[in-house]
């Protein structure tokens, strides 16, 4: 057997969907026009699917800051922070964000698929249990895996089922980490946060946050589900991304328990990567004092999100249960969500089209993300395209 042999079923269903659907595989960017607008394979498009919350990627301080980083200190660190050295604005970028979120250290990552790698691998180990949503990112799978502790799933946002899992932990006497997400990524809908701190403290349970999602765009000063729920002093650990809200490349982890700072001799996701270039961290910093300066701009990114949430549940599509930034519509039939998909680009619309195994039920889903860098014409174009389509 060939060492390609194995794809061969791959091969297969993308050639039957590129028959229908050939733009799907060939997807360039061929002009970034704004930060809501591209030439798209030939076609300008509206950006309905970016993760761009905020809209900060082409702003002029962040791009000011990055470009004067890149003269002052080079394109790259070209090494980790433990062999080449940790540059100034690493150590500057770890503490403006243990101030941000009110805790005592903070570790920046190449990413935040490496952040949760870093992390999750590190923390809990054989013997340990992780309990884990079953609708968790697949960084957070893959840093599961990469440790030696016992995963355990619980139903997505079930309460019932998690506390279930806890009270059978009980007898073992072991560490338990349990982990979820802010807004979940792919349906946009919100962990119950309250409920689960409740339990971690009844179990005397460690609790991972991702808040990729909700960073800016969740919580009064934008710190995230936590905050707008209430319960960050249960939250052990938070982890997130640059590459969303504050429009970079990168994560991070802050905990206000000491030995966070272990992790950095003790875990290889951290210690065998190159770190963030010196452009990156000074627009992630900039970007992330304009968050803090300009509330303003998740009360726009919210008006988006409504206004869209309120106009393709009126279509009757199968959108999720509550109104948020990220609005994805579930098709049960692969088919149909890649007819849409296409239509949709024809009209002047990129979504992202996501396929089994990303998607949490097998269906297919077509994927909205809110910017509060659209304006309320271009929101409502993207209704109008899903409207026509429905019709
Ligand atoms: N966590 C979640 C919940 C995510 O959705 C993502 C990316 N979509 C990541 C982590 C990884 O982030 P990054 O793109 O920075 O690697």
């Amino acid at each position: 057997m060939a060492i390609f042999d194995k794809f061969k079923s791959l091969v297969e269903i993308r050639q039957a969907m590129e028959e229908n659907c050939s733009d799907f595989f060939n997807i360039v960017m061929e002009d970034i026009s704004s930060t809501t607008e591209a030439v798209v394979n030939g076609r300008k498009v509206i950006l309905a699917g970016t993760n761009n919350y905020l809209g900060l990627t082409f702003n002029e301080e962040c791009i000011r800051a990055s470009c004067l980083a890149v003269e002052k200190e080079g394109t790259g660190t070209t090494g980790s922070r433990m062999a080449n050295g940790t540059f100034s604005g690493h150590v500057a970028l770890e503490n403006e964000l243990s101030e941000f979120f009110d805790r005592s250290h903070t570790i920046v990552f190449s990413t935040g698929y490496v952040a949760n790698l870093a992390i999750l691998s590190t923390l809990v180990g054989s013997g340990e249990v992780i309990l884990l949503d079953a609708d968790c990112h697949a960084s957070i799978y893959d840093g599961c895996r990469l440790g030696g502790a016992e995963v355990i799933r619980f139903r997505h946002n079930d309460i019932g089922d998690l506390e279930k899992r806890l009270r059978r932990l009980e007898k073992r006497n072991t560490n338990v980490l349990i982990v979820v997400e802010g807004l979940y990524s792919m349906m946009g809908d919100r962990a119950p946060l309250a409920d689960i701190a409740a339990l971690k403290n009844k179990y005397k349970a460690y609790l991972v946050v991702d808040e990729a999602h909700s960073l800016g765009v969740l919580g009064k000063n934008g710190r995230g589900l936590a905050e707008e729920a209430g319960v960050e002093e249960s939250v052990d650990f938070v982890i997130g991304t640059f590459s969303k809200s504050l429009g970079a490349i990168g994560g991070f982890c802050s905990s206000n328990h000491p030995e966070l700072n272990l992790i950095r001799y003790a875990s290889r996701p951290y210690i065998f990567t190159a770190s963030s270039s010196p452009s990156t961290i000074a627009s992630t910093r900039t970007a992330l004092r304009i968050m803090q300066e300009k509330p303003e701009l998740q009360h726009r990114l919210w008006d988006n999100a409504n206004l869209l949430y309120k106009r393709l549940k009126g279509l009757d599509l199968n959108v999720g249960p509550e109104a948020s930034p990220i609005i994805a519509i579930r098709y049960s039939n692969v088919e149909d969500a890649f007819g849409i998909w296409n239509g949709l680009l024809k009209l002047g619309i990129y979504v992202n089209m996501v396929l089994p195994p990303a998607t949490p039920d097998g269906g297919a889903l077509l994927r909205c993300s809110l910017s509060a860098a659209l304006s309320t014409e271009q929101v409502e174009k993207i209704g109008d395209a899903f409207a026509l389509l429905n019709s």
